[in-house]
């Protein structure tokens, strides 16, 4: 049986970004609003999941070229006890944050100075205590994958906390019928894999440890599964998610991503696996990478610009799909290539009433730390020459923001070799950027989030609780609220796609209200601790306009 982390599942009222809300800390946002807005458990049909995470799809299409759809179940998270009998061999859970050490989670944390736990924690703990009621007295071992695996490997007595048999890491496309026939055949036999897990040093640079409660594949043997060994989903993925590549190569010097091969799905296959969710009434395709603007790239990660509108026309012209967006991507590439985003939106018809989201990583303003940990992000610009990197990103929202694509911006705090400086830099392009407008007189459209870089040794000595913000990191989380609470407060009612008009009205009241509140519990915290919010809110705007132009 196949169950997945609960804060996966949840469709969160179809508001863009609110799947961020389960990292809040259980003590900040009241659980009837968390509740009511994570929205209800997917539907079920004989109590296995209608939606299920595209991850857990695709564990379910690998076991089916072996098992029968009688011995793979991918269950709702509600009706586990349904599955769960003498013959289970196998609880496969699927996780991404379990234990609220991820990026975003450990912002909240260490804006809020709080130990409690994060909703992602409390949901994945109590899922995991109801899959040991289920599972005490028989067989079943409880496995524990995706990528959220790392967490446990910094803290690997949670496992016998949260009662987990097993963590496996990495991707198991191609092995998970042998990992699972190695986990329940008494003395099967074992050339694929390591008991242990892949960790990092200070250098970023990948150690193995031994743990006989951790497996991931063998090191000296293949490393990730090759692109004809990824079958495609046999069953629906929540938002109708579907993935168009992995890996990404661009080379950030804090990404794990950048660490894996590039496989490129070619167009049909991506069809194909979106007709499997039309087919259960979707109409929208989330096309999942890390970074969509690479799909197919040349040399310098120049964008294909025939391969990636060869995919949005394939997309949108799979029978019953009315709307896409990819999930990531760079900001360089609308800069330097107004062009090609003029092509997409019109393959994929963004406009006034189809905003085109997507997530875009910009983490700094500041040339210096842009320079330091991801030259390669701004290629084919090159910061410097073809302006700031303030100038780039403010030129890229242009030009999304003009075809109708929102982005939601995330930023770093506390990267390595950081100095106020560089966060007061961010602090003026996010104050620039929220008071930009476009020539037609449109304000700018973007959202923006800060993240919180917590070193891994940092994390490994459990020593965080000594974090604490300085005045320039406290400026970044002030700038971003604010911005975020201006934008959420004019965009409120048009944010979620829910069908409902009373539930569409009231998620916008709660986003509203949320919004506006959380601004003025963020400015309270500030101003508590001695930053000068009145500069914090202003800083950067009466520097030089942002709108060099930038090379094509
Ligand atoms: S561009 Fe994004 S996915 Fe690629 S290496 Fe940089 S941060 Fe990672």
């Amino acid at each position: 049986m196949l169950v997945s982390d609960t804060t996966l599942s949840r469709n969160y009222r179809s508001v863009p970004l609110l799947d961020f809300l389960a990292s809040a800390p259980t003590s900040s946002v009241p659980n009837s609003v968390y509740s009511f807005l994570k929205g209800p458990p997917p539907g079920t049909v004989d109590g296995r999941a209608a939606l299920a995470p595209y991850s857990l799809r695709k564990l379910e299409a690998a076991l089916l070229q072996k098992y029968t759809r009688d011995e793979v179940v991918v269950a709702q998270e509600d009706h586990i006890e349904q599955f769960v009998d003498e013959d289970t061999e196998i609880i496969g859970v699927t996780t991404m944050d379990p234990l609220g050490l991820g990026p975003l989670t450990m912002s909240y944390a260490v804006f809020f100075e709080t130990a409690a736990p994060a909703y992602v924690q409390k949901e994945f703990e109590t899922l995991l205590a109801r899959v040991n009621r289920v599972r005490a007295g028989k067989k079943a071992k409880l496995l524990v994958g995706g990528p959220g695996v790392w967490e446990l490997t910094v803290r690997p007595e949670e496992l016998d906390k949260n009662g987990i048999d097993f963590a496996f890491q990495g991707e198991a496309d191609d092995i998970v019928v042998d990992l699972f026939r190695y986990l329940t055949e008494e003395g099967s036999e074992n050339t694929e894999f390591f008991k242990g897990y892949q960790t990092f040093d200070d250098s970023f640079h990948k150690t193995w440890s031994d743990n006989d409660r951790f497996i991931t594949r063998y090191q000296f043997s293949k490393q990730f599964p090759r692109l004809e060994d990824i079958p495609e989903i046999t069953a629906p993925s929540v938002k109708g998610m579907v993935e168009v590549m992995r890996g990404c190569g661009i080379g950030c010097d804090f990404c794990e991503v950048t660490l894996r091969p590039l496989r490129y799905y070619p167009p049909e296959k991506v069809r194909r696996e979106i007709a499997v969710n039309v087919g259960a009434g979707m109409g929208n395709a989330w096309l999942h990478s890390d970074e969509f603007f690479a799909y197919q790239h040349g040399r310098n990660f120049v964008p294909n610009e025939e391969a990636l509108v060869e995919l949005m026309q394939a997309v949108m012209t799979t029978k019953g799909i009315g709307h896409t967006n990819p999930t990531h991507g760079r900001i360089s590439i609308p800069a330097a290539y107004p062009d090609l985003m003029s092509k997409l939106s019109a393959s994929i018809r963004s406009g006034p009433e189809n905003w085109i989201g997507i997530q875009v990583g910009v983490e700094t303003g500041s040339d210096r730390l842009a320079h330091m940990h991801m030259p390669n992000k701004t290629l084919p610009l090159k910061v410097g020459p073809d302006g700031t990197w303030a100038e780039i990103v403010w030129r890229g929202t242009t030009v999304l923001n003009q075809y109708y694509w929102r982005p939601a911006f995330t930023v770093q705090v506390g990267q390595a070799d950081e100095t106020p400086d560089d966060n007061w830099e961010t602090v003026a392009l996010i104050n620039r950027m929220s008071n930009s407008y476009l020539a037609d007189g449109r304000p700018f459209e973007f959202t923006i989030t800060p993240m919180q870089n917590v070193p891994l040794g940092l994390l490994k000595s459990r020593n965080f609780s000594s974090l604490r913000l300085n005045e320039s990191q406290l400026a970044v989380y002030y700038a971003s609220y604010k911005h975020l609470a201006k934008i959420a407060t004019r965009n409120a009612m048009n944010t979620s796609h829910e069908a409902n008009p009373l539930t569409k009205y009231v998620t916008g009241a709660v986003i509203g209200i949320g919004a506006w509140s959380m601004f003025q519990v963020v400015r309270g915290i500030c101003k508590r601790r001695g930053l000068d919010v009145e500069r914090a809110g202003t800083y950067g705007l009466h520097e030089t306009k942002l709108e060099a132009p930038v090379a094509q």
